[in-house]
């Protein structure tokens, strides 16, 4: 099947979904675009994707000039703090914060033509040392840092799940995310907190996601086929 086929197929599985499970809320489709090119990029965009998300700065500046199209940029790579400056250029959003650090750059970088710069914390739900992103305990002591800033606006919280992981892990750890995300929704009365988006669910286990609470769905094979690296 081609990007057209395969976006109109996810959809098609999202409103079964949403069916079965009494939801109502909007889930959103990510594109996950590391290593696909300009116009297969473009084919997704104009097969209704409204968010796309790259990991690398240098692939996206590679891309991004000659994609020609009006869609929602988060960066959602690890970003080394040497790379801000060019992140909050590109990007409508960082899906990847999880440190203070990160934070005062992205502050510090931010272009004048932007009045406030729109992130997402990253949490490691599953606690691999292989994973970026804080632990849940951690998460709260950073959303009270970006409470006393300015400039800057927490819209969600993202994670990765393990690869392989089995159904009953998936689903436990998706709940934990869950409740992670509308406790800090207490915090949604202040000014720069805004929690809005649960970035969960990968091309593998996005049906759990949805199931458990994600509205953001970040998906590369099953949109573009198999990446071969
Ligand atoms: C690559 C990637 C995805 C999508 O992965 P697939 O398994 O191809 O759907 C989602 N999120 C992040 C952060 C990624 O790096």
């Amino acid at each position: 099947m081609g990007i057209k086929e395969n976006i109109k197929h996810i959809k098609n599985k999202i409103s079964k979904l949403k069916k079965e499970y009494n939801i109502e809320r909007d889930i959103s489709i990510m594109a996950a675009t590391k290593t696909r090119n300009v116009r297969e990029i473009q084919e997704a965009v104009d097969s209704g994707v409204e968010y796309i998300g790259e990991n690398r700065i240098q692939e996206a500046m590679d891309k991004f000039h000659q994609l020609n199209r009006d869609v929602n940029k988060h960066f959602i790579g690890h970003l080394q703090l040497n790379k801000v400056k060019y992140a909050v250029r590109m990007f409508d959003c960082i899906q990847s914060v999880d440190r203070k650090e990160l934070i005062d750059e992205i502050i510090k970088r931010l272009p004048g033509d932007k009045e406030y710069f729109d992130i997402f914390i990253e949490v490691n739900i599953s606690g691999e040392k292989s994973k970026h992103g804080l632990s849940k305990d951690e998460v709260e002591k950073l959303v009270k840092y970006i409470l006393k800033k300015d400039k800057i606006v927490l819209k969600g919280l993202m994670t990765m799940f393990p690869y392989d992981a089995d159904k009953n892990y998936l689903l436990k750890k998706a709940k934990e995310m869950k409740n992670l995300f509308d406790n800090l929704k207490k915090y949604n009365e202040k000014k720069n907190v805004n929690l809005k988006h649960l970035s969960m669910g990968m091309s593998n286990d996005y049906e759990i996601a949805i199931e458990e609470g994600s509205n953001m769905v970040r998906l590369g094979s099953a949109i573009f086929g198999e990446r071969s690296y």
